[in-house]
């Protein structure tokens, strides 16, 4: 029996039935009850999300919208996508939501089919600062079908607001480019984004401004990040990150007009059947998110998150723009270590129970796949209840491990220490 009761409900039925599945699960909720989680975009779900996702509505095929559907049988389907939708609407203080994307990635993807024709150029942060893949990359549609031009952040390091954006540079791309469209929000960017500048910008071009709040969800939700509303058009996002829900997408708006064309992008333009199982579960988190705790909660990742890049900090590593704001840090590694780079440290952490990923800081001259730098988020850990304290242990086993540059027997230790601190934290 592992330490998870939802696992091992599963495992009761697919033990005698499917052992080779079973020992999958097994191995898998074993291995996220003994590490320590610190990928920014990752969270526990509650148990009460994760039962919902694994109920009948899975059955359910339910294309088109409450009230208007393409099959028989859908009025709990309804019921179920009306509850999540207002409180979606409840949440973030909107008047349209749709609960359908099934990721944040189909959510962007919904919102260029609406406003963009091919060709079309749009704006986003340079990808390499802290953008996301669907936000222009070469690869991704959004790069391949659109035309992408991307905006900086300070470069110079006696600049005040080094490694934040620059409203001024992102005014200038947008007077020489004149996008569709201006894209806010970030996967990777550890200060507050200001909604209101990124809305005169838009006027002053004559923009539909959109912000992936991904990331920030929770926070935003919470009251703990200002909103995008009433400053953007159209506002996407994750629901499994900050948020804490299913791992799916979310789009939101004010506009009666825009919501029409993004109800039609996101079905049939985008999307098949929904998959009912993901909203119902979506609005039993959006049920949790409205509760007082969750302010209590997001406020806690906040703080421990600027704890643990203080601890870090006087352990030698910069944070990338000097610290946080909210959930997210970028560590500089090559301060500790000129030679340190984010793939080994990925890696050594992870011999050691601490789970992060390798990202480039701004300008890294290290290739992607080698990185200069850590990308760490506190979201998990807060969900198991660390607290501010626990963040100066956990900034030291991380010196420990990257400072032994990830020795065999450091990691082993650090490995034992870590499954205590778990053991002191259960997940549920
Ligand atoms: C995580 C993320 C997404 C994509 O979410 P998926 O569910 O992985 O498709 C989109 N935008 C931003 C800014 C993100 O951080």
């Amino acid at each position: 029996m592992s330490h998870d009761p939802i696992a091992d409900s599963v495992l009761a039925f697919l033990r005698e039935r499917d052992p080779e599945a079973g020992a999958i699960l097994a191995a898998e909720s074993e291995r996220q009850a003994t590490t320590l989680e610190l990928i920014a975009s990752e969270n526990h779900a509650s148990p009460a999300v994760m039962h919902a996702m694994g109920t009948c509505f899975t059955n359910k095929y339910a294309e088109g919208y409450p009230g208007a559907r393409y099959y028989g049988g859908c009025v709990h389907n309804d019921s179920a996508e009306d509850l999540a939708r207002s409180r979606a609407r409840q949440l973030f203080g909107c008047q349209f939501a749709n609960v359908q994307p099934h990721s944040g990635a189909q959510a962007n993807g919904s919102v260029f089919l609406a406003m963009l024709k091919p060709g079309d150029t749009f704006a986003s942060l340079v990808l390499a600062d802290g953008g996301h893949l669907s936000h222009g990359l070469k690869v991704n549609l959004s790069g391949k079908w659109f035309n992408p031009v991307h905006y900086p952040l300070h470069y110079d390091p006696g600049h005040p607001d080094f490694e934040r954006i620059d409203y001024d540079a992102v005014e200038e791309v947008c007077r020489t480019h004149k996008p569709k469209l201006l894209m806010c929000g970030y996967s990777a960017y550890p200060r507050v984004i200001d909604f209101a500048r990124f809305r005169e910008i838009a006027d002053n071009c004559g923009a539909v401004l959109m912000a992936d709040i991904a990331h920030i969800a929770g926070l935003v939700a919470a009251g703990v990040h200002p909103s995008p509303f009433p400053h953007c058009d159209i506002v996407t996002t994750t629901t499994h990150k900050t948020l804490r829900g299913p791992r799916g997408g979310l789009i939101m708006t004010n506009d009666a007009e825009l919501a029409k064309k993004i109800d039609r992008a996101v079905f049939p333009g985008m999307q098949g059947g929904p998959l009912m199982h993901v909203i119902f579960s979506k609005a039993v988190a959006f049920g949790e998110a409205l509760k007082p705790e969750f302010r209590a909660y997001q406020e806690q990742v906040v703080r421990n998150a600027k704890a643990l890049a203080a601890a870090l900090a006087r352990r030698g590593y910069r944070m990338t723009s000097g610290g946080t704001d909210n959930h997210v840090m970028l560590v500089d590694l090559r301060t500790r270590d000129a030679e340190l780079t984010g793939a080994d440290a990925e890696q050594w952490l992870e011999r050691a129970g601490i789970i992060t990923n390798k990202n480039g800081v701004p300008q890294d001259p290290r290739p992607p796949k080698v990185t200069s730098g850590l990308r760490l988020g506190t979201p998990a850990v807060t969900t198991r209840g660390l607290k501010e304290g626990d963040m100066e242990t956990v900034a030291g086993f991380i010196d420990r491990v990257l400072g032994a540059k990830g020795d065999d027997g450091v990691c082993g230790a650090v490995r034992e220490e870590v499954r205590g601190v778990c053991g002191r934290f259960p997940l549920l």
